[in-house]
């Protein structure tokens, strides 16, 4: 097959399957098999034949795709703020909206009271995205916890190949109880987390990428989404500095009232402050241990 036409045969079978954008990703899965990026691609002759080994990749991607895999999956990687990042299956591919948490976080602790090289906890890595970004923007020294051993592999990929290793320690365990050997009480100047936060029941209504290939132990909140607040909120306060520390939460959709109320029921922190996303949803919740 020649180019053009392996591009319309992918494009053919995504239409039929229902994967969204079909040129899109034929494009991109063809540019992976070739080794090339877009350009490169445009400056060759599209009548040029696909090798034997590239056709029987691009056939096995394609099918991939079909069955709704991912295309970072597939690709190996996922653009997060100004890095690309290695993703596998085994961790949540990093998302525009957590985006917008990590840059509420740097916003926080460049304001007044800032620290050099502030002390960040971040409960549930996956792919490490929120711990090397922070790591990166603010010089911070970050313990990154996750229940998933798989997803500490990646994590630990990914701080390798940023040179964060002086700077981003992965710990394997359930939420806070790695930091307890670490004597970090009151030392803490940002709890962050993106935790699961999808109700248990729609977890299987969303897209075929998401709930067939994406780790259920990344999404799944709860009966109402909640279990993971209600778990991180009281256990974050004695890390934190007292009238110092942040806590800052991504937000599932429509749970900012009842997190507000999880986090005001614990009088140990400020009135917490909601943040909207791109699409305008609120997205981002923080508030700051009291002294
Ligand atoms: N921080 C990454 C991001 O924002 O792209 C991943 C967030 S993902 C929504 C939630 C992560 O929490 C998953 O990596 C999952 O394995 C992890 N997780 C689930 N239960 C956990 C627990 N009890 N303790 C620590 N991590 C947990
Ligand atoms: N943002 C992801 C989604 O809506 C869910 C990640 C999470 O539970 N924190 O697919």
């Amino acid at each position: 097959m020649t180019i053009n036409e392996s591009l319309q045969w992918a494009m053919e079978i995504f239409e039929q399957e229902g994967v969204e954008n079909a040129r899109g990703n034929a494009e991109h899965l063809l540019d992976h098999c070739l080794g090339m990026d877009r350009t490169a691609r445009f400056l060759m002759r599209h009548e040029r034949v696909l090798s034997t080994v590239e056709e029987d990749v691009y056939r096995r991607l394609v099918a991939q795709r079909a069955d709704h895999t991912p295309l970072q999956y597939l690709l190996g990687k996922a653009p997060f703020l100004n890095e690309d990042l290695v993703v596998d299956k085994w961790v949540l591919i990093p998302r525009p909206e957590t985006e917008k948490v990590v840059e509420v976080a740097i916003w926080l602790l460049r304001q007044g009271e800032s620290v050099v090289a502030p002390v960040v906890l971040d409960i549930g890595t996956g792919s490490g995205a929120i711990a090397v970004s922070l790591a990166k923007a603010l010089q911070a020294k970050v313990w990154a916890s996750d229940v998933s051993a798989e997803a500490l592999e990646v994590a630990q990929i990914n701080v390798r190949r940023l040179q964060l290793e002086e700077q981003v320690a992965v710990v394997h365990g359930d939420l806070f109880c790695p930091f307890h050997v670490l004597n970090l009480a009151g030392q803490v100047d940002l709890v962050i987390s993106n935790p699961p936060y999808i109700p248990h029941r729609v977890v299987d209504t969303l897209a075929p990428e998401v709930s067939q290939h994406e780790p259920r132990m990344a999404l799944d909140g709860g009966e109402d989404g909640c279990d993971f607040y209600r778990a991180i909120v009281p256990a974050a306060i004695p890390f934190l500095k007292p009238g110092l520390g942040w806590l800052v939460l991504e937000l599932g959709d429509g749970l900012a009232v009842k997190v507000q109320d999880i986090i005001g029921n614990q009088r140990e922190f400020s009135t917490p402050q909601v943040f909207p996303d791109l699409n305008g949803k609120d997205r981002v919740i923080m508030a700051k241990r009291g002294r």
